[in-house]
């Protein structure tokens, strides 16, 4: 089929997707017939992709068993994630029915630099600091903050973005502590980063950084009874996935003063508000209202990602993923229901071939 002649519906697009993905497909070995639309994915909006091959999502599209139904139903034949994370994909819906693939790595480094930023800017108030100046008023009162140097640092999830964290934390003369399903003993050694127990992280660490992906078995893993476990004052950054964190849990721990910050650059419920503007109406969302009272929390709108340079990866890596599928490539970056999209995949599970191997 010529790339001219395939149809991609493009869900949730915001006018920096546009120019990436157009000045991408600019390419001649692209040039795909990209139609985009601002409306998110959803069992309801999926008939818009009705004459598509291709659905393009992201990260608060709903790829519920329904909506991939409805796409099947449709001819979609491949649905192609402009992101890293996949848990928003029902992939068991899709199975044998539609291809799932995605961008694993467009830039950790754009994650994890944004990550240090919610972390000084928090320890140091520079949130507040610039408003106060703004209206005159030069008083440092309220803004104490502390040494990094010398603290502990906790990094749940070590692997390309918690890594990258790592590496610049190297910089401030911190201890690292790490945890990982699967610990990295050379990268352990050359960072000079400690594996723990997952509570020993939680017990010993002064700033906690969440780097793992979301899956059924760790949501709210910071909940009352991890939070119970903490320093007092501990600074809590999650720059992966909202539900990693029992939000009303978190708002006692910083009600007690247990949790002395939190920068949070994603949240549970965030599919309504982030990525929108929402300045001419009251949020009906109490618990998101309730944490941006607090002067020691940062929220941020899904934005740790968004850097030139992601972006420009992020669009060339989603249309040659799209290419491979229609030239009947290796799906390198196939998210596979069986292995749950790791490079390790052993290609058999249970006698069933990988299908991206
Ligand atoms: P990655 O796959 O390279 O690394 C994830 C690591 O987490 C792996 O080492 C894995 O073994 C580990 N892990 C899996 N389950 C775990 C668990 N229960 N406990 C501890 N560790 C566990 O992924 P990455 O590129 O480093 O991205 C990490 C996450 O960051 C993504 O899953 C995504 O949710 C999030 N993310 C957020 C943004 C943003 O803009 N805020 C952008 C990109 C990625």
């Amino acid at each position: 089929m010529k790339h001219s002649k395939i149809k991609v519906a493009f869900f949730d697009t915001k006018p920096y997707d546009r120019k990436f993905f157009e000045a991408a497909n600019q390419d001649a070995k692209y040039g795909f017939d990209i139609r985009f639309y601002e409306t998110r994915l959803t069992p309801a909006s999926a008939a818009i992709a009705e004459d598509a091959q291709v659905v393009c999502a992201f990260v608060n599209d709903d790829i519920s068993a329904e909506t991939v139904r409805k796409l099947h139903e449709n001819g979609v034949k491949l649905i192609a994630m402009r992101c890293a994370g996949y848990n928003n994909v029902n992939l068991s819906a899709a199975l044998d029915k539609i291809r799932v693939v995605r961008v694993p790595e467009y830039s950790p480094y754009a994650v994890a630099e944004y990550t240090m930023g919610l972390l000084l800017t928090l320890n140091r108030n520079l949130h507040r600091a610039y408003c106060r100046v703004r209206e005159n008023n030069f008083s440092i009162n309220g803004f104490l903050g502390f040494d990094l140097h010398g603290k502990t640092v906790g990094v749940v999830g070590t692997g390309k973005i918690g890594l990258t964290f790592a590496e610049i934390l190297q910089g401030f003369g911190v201890r690292i502590l790490a945890y990982d399903l699967y610990p990295k003993k050379e990268q352990a050694e050359r960072l000079r980063m400690e594996y723990v127990s997952l509570e020993e992280l939680f017990r010993q660490s002064d700033v906690i950084s969440l780097h793992c992906p979301l899956t059924p078995e760790n949501r709210h893993m910071i909940n009352k009874k991890s939070i119970a476990l903490m320093k007092p004052g501990v600074f809590l950054l999650n720059t992966s996935r909202g539900a990693l964190i029992d939000a009303p849990a978190l708002i006692k721990g910083l009600k007690k003063k247990k949790i002395g910050g939190a920068g949070l650059d994603v949240y549970e419920e965030e599919t309504d508000y982030f990525f929108e503007d929402r300045s001419d109406a009251a949020i009906d969302d109490d618990v998101l209202a309730r944490l941006l009272t607090f002067p020691n929390v940062i929220v941020t709108s899904h934005q740790a990602f968004f850097t030139r340079e992601a972006e420009t990866n992020i669009a060339e890596t989603t249309l040659s993923n799209i290419r491979d599928f229609f030239r009947g490539k290796e799906l390198v970056n196939e998210i596979c229901y069986h292995c749950d999209g790791k490079r390790s995949c052993p290609g058999k599970h249970n006698g069933t071939s990988c299908r991206r191997k």
